[in-house]
């Protein structure tokens, strides 16, 4: 059985309105000088960080300017609060139902918070769509979090499928799958959705088009089913 697991940022949700603004306004109160939005998504995409605190301090630091690291995840989380009624779905809930009409098994792995996820879920209504959901505070340890791709095998591991396609926006949803077949060798496809952000990356299927996405899921997981029907173990 194969499962299709998501990505949330970029994906399901447009966070240019509340993410990558927070980085620009959190970095700001520690620089004291406006930051170009253009240069956070320059830098959060090119060095295929995952982590938004992560790219604040990134962005900071190539501005020549300093931060605690602790005061910046708490300054960060309240301008996020504040600018998170801002994100847009970008996948519909009839996707997801499609899916899982077709028997899809689905699941999320995301760099979100748990909080951050919930609200999310919740504010679209989606929560009780997906099988399982791997968040950032579900791995403790910061190095196995995404793009390392521990969150991933826990995702399929306890779908319990035995292939998948992960739908995402960036590298470092590339890198996750790539070094995810390198470690853990289960067959992954990338599916790279280019909404929000028109990058070019390799990838098994590319699109911006919820219909030819939908219609690519569902083919390539029933193919999946054929091909365990032909070749048994
Ligand atoms: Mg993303």
């Amino acid at each position: 059985m194969r499962a299709v697991i998501f990505d949330v940022d970029g994906v399901i949700v447009d966070v240019r309105e509340s993410y990558h603004l927070a980085i620009k306004r959190t970095a700001e109160t520690f620089l004291g000088r406006e930051v170009p939005l253009d240069l956070i998504r320059r830098i959060k995409f090119s060095k295929a960080i995952n982590n938004d605190w992560d790219v604040t301090y990134k962005v900071i630091r190539t501005l020549g300017g300093e931060a605690d690291y602790d005061l910046l995840v708490e300054r960060f989380t309240e301008i996020y609060n504040k600018l998170k009624f801002k994100e847009v779905q970008i996948l519909s809930k009839d996707l997801f139902l499609d899916l899982r009409s077709a028997g899809i098994p689905l699941g999320i792995v995301t760099g979100r918070p748990k909080e951050d996820l919930r609200f999310v879920l919740e504010r679209f209504g989606l929560e009780d769509l997906f099988d399982v959901t791997v968040d950032e505070d579900d791995v403790v340890d910061k190095n196995l979090r995404k793009p390392h791709p521990f969150p991933l095998h826990l995702c399929i591991e306890i779908l319990g499928v035995d292939s998948a396609i992960y739908v995402g926006d960036n590298s470092a949803d590339l890198d996750m799958v790539r070094t995810y077949r390198k470690i853990y060798g289960k067959p992954v496809k990338f599916v790279h959705f280019k909404r929000v952000v028109d990058l070019d990356l390799p990838a098994d299927f590319s699109t911006d088009s919820e219909e030819e996405l939908r219609t690519y899921l569902l083919q390539e997981a029933s193919r999946s089913r054929e091909g365990e029907r032909v070749y048994p173990p």
